[in-house]
């Protein structure tokens, strides 16, 4: 068989532990053989990661920028005990948050869902992708406890001289307060990214706030999305979709009775909470794809899930382990996608689908690591463990491609 060729190389990003292991796997099993594949890779394992002082995150980071799609493998971050583990010259940050910080990038998680596996939610047909804005509001607060009586006053002193002075409460005994913040650039990052997110997959998008109580700091974000989605209204006429905004009440009330099929944008609180929902009541951390759009349209891909360090020191030790690679999978297929969209290769558009077909044959077939044994319904599953389960998914990605 002629390997498939790419023109613009991917920026590849190694990690850790055991979806390092299925990286290499998944690399030998179902891209090596069939794609002559141009990477850029970028080791963001911890031990190369502490010899660089993390500047290989940094370069990864810069190499995205400047290539466009970049598939990422899960990585560590760095707690007290990994310090001890890996004997780490410094408590380096998260890759995750480098990476997003230096994008200004918004991240999308989307379920992979299969007819065997009903979400807890009898109505959602399709899956619900969130969006969770990564800045600012609660994440970024400054608390006070107030021990006894007194006036606390929220107070902005521009840098013009420009004064301006509210009482939040007068307390009478002890209670407590919070300032937060967030600012209009990013605010419109995130806007931007989500509006350009939605037209990439076709779907229409939801955005909800507090507007009716948070007059003026929810109603920014309304104000800001209604402003930014002008220059995408168009656009999204053309390709049929919808931006809605609702209350934050309402549109959990709605999603649940929702058939899904659709992007949800959600502030940061929001999103950290309904995120978890979503992707529970879903089925399987091992089943949800992540990707973080930057303003500008840069992609980088990776599965939601971390290093599955536990069936990692079980594979130290000698023992067959059966993690699911089916997140990471995708991950490889969404940038081979993207880059096919961008460099106008329709072979490599279609080796991705194609790839993604063969794992739902596999999956449709009762063929699946443990993790999903006990989700599924209507099928008898097999459990094979991943170099198996991988070969499996080869068989039907190469009787798919000949
Ligand atoms: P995790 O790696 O996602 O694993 C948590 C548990 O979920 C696993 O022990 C396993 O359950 C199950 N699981 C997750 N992915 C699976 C898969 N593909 N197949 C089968 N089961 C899967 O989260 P964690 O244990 O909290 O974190 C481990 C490391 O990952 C940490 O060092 C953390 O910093 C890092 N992390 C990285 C990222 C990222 O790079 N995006 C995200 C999150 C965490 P059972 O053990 O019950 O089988
Ligand atoms: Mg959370």
């Amino acid at each position: 068989m002629k390997k498939i060729q790419m023109t613009t190389p991917l920026v590849e990003m190694d990690g850790d532990e055991m979806t390092r292991i299925l990286w290499k796997m998944i690399k030998d099993e179902l891209i090596l053989p069939f794609v002559d594949l141009k990477s850029e890779y970028y080791d963001l394992g911890l031990e190369y990661r502490d010899k660089t002082e993390d500047q290989v995150t940094i370069d990864s980071a810069n190499a995205t920028k400047k290539y466009g799609v970049a598939v990422k493998c899960a990585t560590i971050t760095p707690n007290l005990q990994r310090m001890s583990e890996y004997n780490l010259h410094q408590m380096w940050k998260s890759p995750n948050g480098t990476i997003r910080a230096m994008l200004d990038g918004t991240v999308f998680r989307t379920p992979i869902t299969i007819p065997s596996i009903h979400p807890a939610v009898k109505f959602w047909k399709k899956p619900i992708t969130i969006a969770r804005h990564a800045y600012g509001d609660v994440y970024r607060d400054v608390e006070i406890v107030a021990d006894q009586p007194g006036v606390a006053k929220l107070v902005f002193e521009a840098e013009s001289g420009d004064r301006e002075e509210r009482v939040i409460h007068r307390f009478k005994g002890p209670g407590v307060l919070q300032g937060m913040h967030n600012t209009d650039a990013s605010i419109r990052s995130f806007a931007h990214a989500c509006f350009q997110f939605a037209l990439d997959r076709k779907e229409t998008i939801w955005f909800a706030t507090k507007d009716t109580i948070s007059k003026k700091y929810d109603g920014r974000f309304k104000t800001i999305f209604e402003d930014v989605f002008e220059s995408y209204k168009e656009r999204f006429e053309a390709a049929g979709i919808e931006y809605f905004y609702t209350l934050i009440d309402d549109a959990v009330a709605r999603v649940m009775r929702s058939e899904g099929g659709f992007i949800w944008a959600c502030k940061n609180y929001d999103g950290d909470v309904m995120s978890d929902m979503v992707s529970t009541a879903f089925g399987s951390l091992a089943m949800m794809t992540s990707v973080l759009v930057s303003p500008d349209g840069k992609y980088e891909y990776e599965a939601a899930h971390g290093t599955v360090t536990r069936h990692y020191y079980k594979y130290l030790k000698g023992e067959e382990t059966s993690t699911n690679p089916i997140a990471t999978i995708f991950a490889w297929s969404g940038a081979f996608r993207k880059r096919g969209e961008l460099d106008n290769l329709p072979e490599l558009i279609n080796y991705a689908n194609q790839l993604e077909a063969a794992c739902f044959d596999t999956l449709n077939e009762g063929l699946v690591t443990k993790d999903l044994v006990n989700l599924m319904e209507g099928v008898t599953p097999t459990a094979l463990n991943s170099q198996d389960f991988l070969k499996a998914i080869r068989v039907r990605l190469e009787k798919r491609l000949s």
